[in-house]
């Protein structure tokens, strides 16, 4: 079980012993094919604004035991850890995970916000008693007033608060009955801020997995991925632990997720017990993978005539690298046409809380995607990953998650 105490903000040296050997820094050939797929190199078009650069520093900081300038660290920070450079690296560049270690010894203690928000993300009990504080300031006509006096601003959290809409208050149920001949169960990952944020979306993933004859159970005692504290430089390990103890003691099919962000960290868990996170790792299924997998021969949808588009979140693209089954899931609509956006490659600007550090680098990258939205002629936009939604939806259009539309046509 998780317990805050455990939750110290920097990583200590024997927790890195058991990350995976990677390609050393010096393996990069300088060949330059990641340059066009960074997202900070299409907005600044500079070469400190690429992946090779920023190569440079990380072998600087992890191999060459260098202290880095104020002006390296500001590129190295401006990545959006978006892993579209892993893509086309000939050298097989663990970017991300080398990124992790050099900010795990660059992390600063944390400001007391950051400290706090940390620890509301992981810690569940803490994170529902604040729910109602939060759902009385949305109701209560006080953010108006409050935005106005720029106290938001003064304490930079107007763009936090800006991402905020009414939490779900109810806690889930533990357990869910399948509504046509069970086949079998599978446990559900319920994530932390998604659990309060896009109840929608898990609840569209219940009605779906219980309607092709799946049981779903939701553990209790389960936490946050532990993304948010690694890509920040911050000891996610108590939060890996307690997620593996959790759902390898129970005896399901698979463990799904909803959300891409989260998959994406979950499908790369490590700890020092290798056997209890290969037995996680080998259970943990998209859930579109596995509805496309167990979606029953005569379990049909209602039609929709309507043409969305996706957006394939850079989580999607290139860590699951499934992003084809949300397009073979979706076919299952009879007259629904499904198109891609456009530049899919390039990242929206969301990534997990650079929205929050980097407003300006993410919004700029935030008009690019909504000119291409805009174009493409759609009713509405399909994305897997909450972030990524939440951050990109609009009053001028909708961005939902691909669980939303296929359970609304049930
Ligand atoms: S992870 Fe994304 S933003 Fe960072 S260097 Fe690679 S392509 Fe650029
Ligand atoms: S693609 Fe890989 S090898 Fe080539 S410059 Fe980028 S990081 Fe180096």
């Amino acid at each position: 079980m998780f317990d805050p105490a455990d939750m110290v903000f920097a990583i200590p040296d024997d927790d890195l012993t058991y990350y995976s050997p990677l390609p050393e820094t010096a393996d990069c050939l300088s060949c330059g094919l990641c340059l066009h797929t960074c997202p900070t190199f299409t907005l600044f078009a500079s070469q400190e604004e690429t992946p090779r650069s920023r190569v440079r520093t990380l072998r600087k900081i992890l191999f060459d035991k260098q202290s880095i300038s104020a002006t390296e660290r500001e590129h190295l920070d401006n990545c959006l850890q978006c892993r579209a450079c892993e893509t086309v690296c000939p050298s097989k560049m663990s970017y991300a995970a080398q990124f992790d270690q050099a900010q795990a010894q660059l992390a600063q203690p944390p400001s007391l916000f950051a400290k706090l928000a940390l620890t509301l993300i992981a810690h569940k009990t803490w994170r529902s008693r604040l729910m109602p504080s939060l759902a009385f300031y949305l109701r209560s006509g006080l953010q108006q007033p409050i935005r106005r006096s720029g106290l938001l601003k003064k304490l930079g959290l107007a763009e936090a608060e800006a991402l905020l809409t009414n939490p779900v208050l109810k806690p889930l149920a533990t357990h869910y009955p399948s509504t046509r001949r069970k086949l079998g169960q599978v446990a559900l990952f319920t994530g932390c801020i998604t659990e309060h944020f896009d109840r929608a979306s898990l609840h569209a993933a219940i009605q779906l997995l219980n309607a092709i004859g799946y049981d779903v159970i939701i553990p209790l005692s389960q936490g946050c991925c532990g993304a948010i504290h690694q890509h920040n430089g911050f000891n996610a390990t108590a939060l890996i632990k307690n997620n593996i103890a959790i759902f390898n003691a129970l005896n399901v099919d698979a463990v799904v997720f909803t959300t891409t962000g989260c998959g994406a960290m979950l499908s790369e868990y490590e700890i020092e017990d290798t056997s209890a996170a290969d037995k996680f790792k080998q259970r943990l299924q998209d859930i579109l993978d596995f509805l496309l997998e167990h979606w029953p021969d005569d379990f049909t949808l209602k039609p929709l005539a309507e043409k969305i588009a996706i957006h394939e979140p850079c989580s999607q693209r290139n860590v699951l690298k499934n992003q084809q089954t949300v397009y073979a899931l979706l076919a299952k609509i009879p007259a629904l046409e499904v198109i891609p956006l456009a530049d899919n490659a390039l990242c929206c600007g969301a990534a997990g809380t650079y929205q929050l550090t980097h407003p300006e680098n993410a919004q700029q990258l935030c008009k690019l995607k909504q000119q291409v939205i805009k174009t493409a002629g759609v009713t509405q936009v399909i994305s897997s990953n909450y972030a990524c939604a939440a951050f990109l939806n609009t009053e001028h259009n909708s961005v939902t998650h691909p669980l939303q539309i296929l359970a609304q046509q049930l």
